[in-house]
């Protein structure tokens, strides 16, 4: 196996006596593995996660042990709800966070035409929580994952910062559009320091099962067959985990209070079958390919244009897909996998959890 994360760029450096780094959504794939290269560069981090079931939380609390194994107290993990906004104010009176990057979502495009009010909770609600939080501690900077799905059904290509995003296709995405909003509104009455980075298509070990890369390995490893949306026409500009990481930590390095927003891709967009085939290659399986129309809510195509993070983030991704799929391969056939990682979570049933 590879090590859990390579890093790649230049350590986070901190003032002497900054306070510990937030991460939200810290058990998820992002924030996990963001929480290890912070851990790894000896810097104290504190995860906040619900452990929700959307997908299987048992992947959320083994990343959760993985990471307390590997760094101790350097990581202090707390089973919480974002959204409990007197918690959150208590958290940032105790630690006084250098940083906080918010990666706590509720993500998906499909469950969110099936539970729309998942979405308004978390992306709204709880993201609307945190920056009262920011606002009220200002020398914290916010960092927060906003999506490719922002530029909605934009026929642009590839997508610059500067392209239009009044398109949405999905209520996922217009939660992660009006995540931008109200960072603007923040920085601009209460001048927050603030960076919105919008993820593509992100894959790698410990990654999510309700995406495609992973939900395909699990069906094609099992003899099933996988559904083709849009008959094989879509586009994702896929992007490792790893390169995503480097790009987080870029942003939370810059050193300006401006309102930014990055892409954080691959600017190497690849279709459908030729994805398929290289996962076919890596898992030594061939799949059995159902075709079927695209998705509601779904995009034809992702590419981004990532001039600007490499501009003013050093930002550079260097995965290419088929070495980025091997390491999610070798992961996904070691024994830290568990077959209730592809089969437990509400997003296969569209169920709701409680809460909302
Ligand atoms: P993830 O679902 O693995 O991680 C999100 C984490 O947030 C989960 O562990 C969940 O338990 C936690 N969470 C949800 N609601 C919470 C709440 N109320 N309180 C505390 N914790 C809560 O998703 P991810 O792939 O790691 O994505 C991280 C961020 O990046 C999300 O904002 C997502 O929308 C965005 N994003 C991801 C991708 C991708 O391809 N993975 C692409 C674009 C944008």
């Amino acid at each position: 196996l590879p090590p859990l994360s390579e890093a790649r760029t230049a350590p986070l450096r901190l003032e002497r006596g900054a306070g510990p780094i937030l991460v939200t959504g810290g058990a998820g794939f992002v924030g996990f593995h963001l929480s290890q290269r912070l851990a790894s560069e000896g810097h104290q981090v504190v995860v906040l996660d619900d452990f929700n079931p959307y997908y299987s939380s048992q992947l959320k609390r083994d990343r959760a042990t993985q990471l307390q194994g590997k760094y101790g107290s350097r990581i202090e993990i707390i089973d919480g709800d974002l959204c409990d906004g007197a918690a959150l104010r208590s958290l940032f009176e105790k630690h006084r966070f250098s940083h906080a990057v918010n990666l706590a979502a509720q993500a998906g495009v499909r469950y969110s035409l099936q539970q729309p009010m998942a979405y308004v909770r978390a992306n709204v609600k709880c993201f609307t929580e945190l920056l009262e939080a920011v606002r009220l501690h200002p020398s914290t900077r916010l960092v927060y994952a906003s999506s490719s799905s922002v530029y909605g059904s934009n026929k642009l290509s590839p997508f610059s910062e500067r392209s239009r995003v009044d398109t949405p296709n999905s209520l996922y995405a217009a939660t992660k559009k009006s995540n931008e909003a109200f960072a603007l509104v923040y920085h601009q009455l209460y001048n927050i320091s603030c960076a919105g980075l919008r993820f593509f298509t992100v894959y790698g070990p410990w990654g999510r099962p309700d995406m495609a890369y992973f939900s395909f390995a699990h069906r094609m490893v099992h003899g099933l067959p996988i559904q083709v949306y849009g008959h094989g026409k879509p586009r994702r500009d896929f992007t490792y985990i790893d390169d995503i990481v480097t790009g987080i930590v870029g942003a939370m390095a810059l050193r300006t209070r401006r309102y930014e927003i990055f892409n954080l891709g691959n600017n190497e967009p690849v279709g459908l079958l030729d994805f398929i085939k290289t996962l076919e290659k890596e898992l030594g399986v061939v799949a059995k390919l159902n075709y079927t129309d695209m998705a509601p809510g779904d995009v034809l195509s992702t590419h981004a244009d990532v001039e600007r993070a490499r501009r003013l983030l050093g930002y550079k991704p260097t995965t290419s897909l088929n070495e980025g799929l091997r390491k999610f391969v070798a992961w996904f056939k070691s024994p830290l996998f568990k077959d209730e990682y592809a089969t437990d979570g509400l997003w296969k049933s569209g169920k709701a959890w409680g809460r909302y």
